[in-house]
This record gives structure tokens, sequence and C-alpha cells, in this order.
């Protein structure tokens, strides 16, 4: 049976299923300064507890508080491991890991939801946080797909800095029209729907 498991759910990614237990996806998702990584950090602390074994990734691109940790703007910090690509956490994930963490998915590309799908078919709970919309409003589709996916959906809300209602957008505050551009309250603020501007 482990064979055909084996098989169904891993071909070439060298994952053992976790004894045929069922896995899940947790998706954390939401605006900057909405609790993203805090809430992700207080899940994997749970699972520690209770002694489960549990492996933390994040983009190699998210250079914001150093490599080697998660941390929440709080300053709140879990170990975790930085790849490249989405491909990556699955040879690294060992055959006992229980838990797998992935912040900022939205760093990855739509990969990172085959890369989900497989850990969660071979019996690991997978708890991914990542903003939803980009500067501009728009659903990164990373995150879009894998809430489509995902079993368990959590949307955080920052509240608004202008008017103090709640919050789902994060406003640029730079020039740059990249999609992707690292920074904290130095480069974004949580807006409302009202107050965000294009
Ligand atoms: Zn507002």
């Amino acid at each position: 049976m482990m064979q055909t498991l084996m098989s169904a759910n891993n071909a070439g990614v060298g994952l053992p299923p976790q004894d045929r237990k069922a896995g899940w996806i947790e998706v954390i998702c939401g605006s900057m300064f909405s609790g993203k990584s805090q809430e992700l950090i207080r899940r994997l602390r749970l699972a520690n507890i209770a002694r489960q074994k549990v492996q933390t990734f994040n983009s190699a691109l998210d250079v914001r508080y150093g490599k080697s940790h998660i941390i929440s703007h709080d300053l709140s910090r879990v170990p975790c491991h930085p790849v490249r690509t989405a491909r990556e956490i699955l040879t690294a994930v060992l055959p006992d890991t229980q838990v797998v963490g992935i912040d900022e998915i939205h760093f990855f590309g739509p990969e990172i939801v085959d890369v989900c799908e497989t850990l969660a078919d071979a019996g690991r709970r997978v708890i991914a946080a990542g903003l939803d919309q980009d500067y501009r409003g728009q659903p990164f589709e990373a995150t879009a797909r894998l809430m489509a996916v995902a079993e368990f959906i959590t949307k955080n809300l920052a509240v608004c800095i202008v008017c103090g209602a709640p919050a789902n957008r994060s406003q640029r505050l730079t020039s740059t029209r990249k999609r992707i551009s690292v920074g904290a309250s130095d480069k974004y603020e949580a807006r409302c729907r009202r107050c965000f501007t294009r």
C-alpha cells in the first residue's frame, strides 16, 4: 500500500506518504500589516509544542529581516529555509516532516500550488501565508489559485491608516511599477477600499 500511495501521489519527488494520514492546505492571506506572518508563526509554534516535526520555507527574495527566519512585524520569529523556486521545497522536505509552513507565497509563481497539493496529498499539513492582492489591488494568481484548492482560508484585515476602517489593500508609497518590491512601512501602508488609490 505504501508503494501504491507513493507512486500515485509523489512520482519522482521523493516524498514518502505520512502513514496514509490525510493532509490539508491552510491559506493565511490578506494585505500588508494584517498579521499574516504572525498568524503563521503562531500555528507553527503550536505544532512545535505538540512535538510535531515542522519545516518552514520562504522565498530567497524576501530579505527584509534576514533570510534564516520568518519574522513578523512585531518581531516574533521562527527558523526557516530560503528557497529560490517552489520546486526546491519538495526536495528539501524530510520524510518525517508533518507540518510545512510557507511564507510569502506570492513571491513564488503558480507552481507553488502544485507543490502545496503534492505535500498535502502525501499527508502533510501545509500552512501557506501571503498577499492576496498586489499594490494595484489585483489578485496574485498563486494565492488566488491556492485559496481555490485549500481546505481552510483565513483572510486577515489590517486597519486603514487614513480612516481606521478594515483595510484589505496595500498602498505603495514609492513610484516603482515592479509587481514585487520588498519592503515594509517604508514602502507600504494598509488602506481600505475607499482610501486606496491606484
Ligand atoms: Zn480608509
